[in-house]
């Protein structure tokens, strides 16, 4: 009989096929005690070279098929493996208990899993997965086991689990893969990031999942609302297949809008820009159809590895990405502190993380040696490519002041012949507050809209439970976000939106109605907001920017937004 079970869409798309379903089967581990410790050593020396050879083969297959973003997620496992805490942790369990090598990694595993798991920010807590996956990964070869979990696969195929793992994802043969339902895997797991990266529809969080779904049954799953429909009725059938065709053709005329030019309908030019953190392949060829990089997150290269990014890294990972990018490439400096801390760095308790040490504020205090060796590796990157450099979470004229002074005689150390254009992120009120001030003393402005949402409301942007008032459309906010673009407008400074609210189509047009031109985003987003410009005009923005600054409550605004939908979707 036809069920149909509502999940969270986490890689888009859709995707019909016969279930495989795979229960967990982690490999079983025995502990015991043993008199030659040497021996479980090398058992383990051995363990680390087999699983790294894994690694490197599973490394080329994703180069060779994708390109670099996504073959290094198999690169931090590779390091993972030359982690020397987690390896010196391994062993010392080994000499200290005299126990068996795969119950001292097991330990381990389970040890660095249960303080991960611990930790606010759940872009770490979802490294726990990867750490148990080399976890399993080197069990198998302690003990010999064969890695082939999911190795055949039929035609058409969605994969039913528990859990996978990024491992599970690259050894299957993925062109038979449809698509997959996992119990638990969070948004910006490298699960996700990798199905959205191979374009394999999926969807998570549905609770005991192997037990509603047998292997063989059909389903329907659609990526894009998180719906997957069990043994669906003919007619599910046929109207799934029309939205896939539907799909197709969006995704087709979305393609063909990508070659045209960013424009209002009566020509008014708008830049589309890309906000980037570890660029996937796919994100770096986008480039080629956007202006530049509007935000380039740079705490990627702070938060995976055990040990902080040398210039060098950072030099060729900034000069690779400014290489693809046509335009500019605006590196935001760390925004390090608060929920994001590095694995490698004391942290001090704070009550609240969000306005704890962080930002601008950590690189002038506590993070200083990171900035200046970061600013450096930008400089560096400044004298071959197109490059400005940003600060995140500025308060008030003195950190800008600081933060440039220390930019300005770096350059100089290193004999620079110009400075790159220097800019702040605006997303304190404070920095709102201050805006003329802060102009006089930089390039240009980008307006963070998600922190400033979160400040300005005093609402936690992450939180459940704050969730309905943390909202870009209160007035507050809205007006805000107008005073900085009059502001450097005035000043004649270019000023960008790089939150999220500027690829909503809708917010992006209003923006631009406020007097903004420059839009950064995601990069697959800019396709949509490209289609909605297209068929405005400046003055019906601006018209639409004074309704709603004029609006008083939320509830305004969002009719103002409406009739203004309806509007264009008439004209
Ligand atoms: C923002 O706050 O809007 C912003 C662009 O920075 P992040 O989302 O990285 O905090
Ligand atoms: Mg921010």
């Amino acid at each position: 009989m036809m069920r149909r079970i509502i999940g969270s869409p986490i890689s888009a798309g859709l995707a019909a096929g016969h279930a495989v379903v795979v229960n967990a089967q982690e490999v079983p581990v025995e502990t015991y005690p043993v008199d030659n410790v040497d021996r479980e050593v090398v058992r383990l020396t051995r363990a680390l070279k087999g699983a790294k050879s894994d690694l490197q083969a599973l490394q080329k297959r994703l180069h060779g098929e994708f390109g670099s973003g996504e073959a290094e997620i198999f690169a931090t496992h590779y390091s993972m493996l030359d982690d020397p805490y987690l390896i010196e942790d391994i062993v010392q369990r080994i000499k200290r208990d005299r126990i068996n090598v795969e119950a001292a990694i097991a330990q381990s595993v389970d040890e660095f899993t249960r303080r991960l798991s611990e930790l606010d920010d759940p872009y770490l807590r979802e490294r726990e997965q990867d750490i148990r996956d080399i976890g399993q990964r080197l069990l198998r070869h302690a003990g010999g086991y064969s890695s082939a979990r999911l190795s055949t696969l039929a035609a058409n195929s969605i994969i039913v689990a528990t859990e996978l793992m990024p491992s599970d994802l690259v050894e299957l043969d993925y062109r038979c893969l449809s698509g997959f339902v996992v119990e638990h895997c969070g948004a910006t797991s490298h699960i996700a990031i990798l199905a959205r990266a191979l374009g394999i529809p999926a969807v998570s969080g549905i609770a005991h999942l192997p037990a509603l779904v047998s292997s063989g049954q059909y389903l329907l799953l659609d990526g894009d609302s998180g719906a997957v429909v069990v043994e669906p009725s003919f007619s599910s059938i046929q109207g799934f297949r029309q939205q896939q065709s539907r799909r197709r053709a969006r995704e087709q005329a979305a393609r063909v809008d990508a070659q045209l030019p960013c424009q209002l309908a009566d020509g008014t030019a708008i830049s589309l820009l890309a906000n980037l953190g570890r660029p996937s392949e796919e994100e770096l060829l986008a480039l080629a159809s956007l202006d530049g990089v509007g935000l380039l997150r740079t705490e990627f290269l702070f938060l995976e590895h055990g040990e902080p990014p040398s210039e060098d890294l950072q030099a060729r990972v900034y000069g690779d990405i400014a290489a693809r990018c046509h335009g500019t490439t605006v590196i935001r400096t760390l925004d390090l502190g608060g929920d994001k801390f590095p694995l490698f760095l004391e942290r001090d308790l704070e009550s609240n993380p969000n306005l704890g040490v962080r930002g601008l504020r950590f690189s002038l205090t506590a993070g200083e040696s990171l900035f200046r060796n970061q600013v450096r590796a930008i400089l560096r990157v400044a004298a071959e490519h197109s490059i400005a450099i940003m600060f995140p979470m500025v308060v008030g004229v003195d950190d800008v002041r600081t933060a440039k002074a220390m930019v300005l005689e770096m350059a100089e150390a290193m004999e620079l012949q110009s400075l790159p254009p220097v800019g702040a992120l605006i997303e304190t009120p404070a920095a709102v507050l201050m805006i003329d001030d802060i102009l006089d003393h930089i390039d240009f402005v980008g307006i963070g809209s998600n922190d400033l949402t979160q400040f300005m409301l005093a609402a936690d942007r992450n939180a459940q439970t704050t969730a309905e008032d943390y909202s870009v459309l209160h007035p507050s906010v809205l007006r805000a976000i107008n005073a900085v673009i009059v502001a450097a407008n005035r000043k004649a400074k270019p000023v960008s939106i790089c939150g999220e609210a500027a690829s909503q189509p809708q917010l992006a047009g209003l923006f631009v109605g406020m007097g903004v031109r420059r839009l950064s985003m995601s990069p697959k987003l800019g396709a949509a907001v490209k289609q909605r410009l297209r068929q405005l005009t400046l003055a019906q923005l601006q018209a639409l920017a004074a309704d709603v600054l004029s609006a008083s409550s939320s509830a305004q605004i969002t009719e103002v937004l409406a009739a203004m939908k309806v509007a264009g979707q008439h004209s």
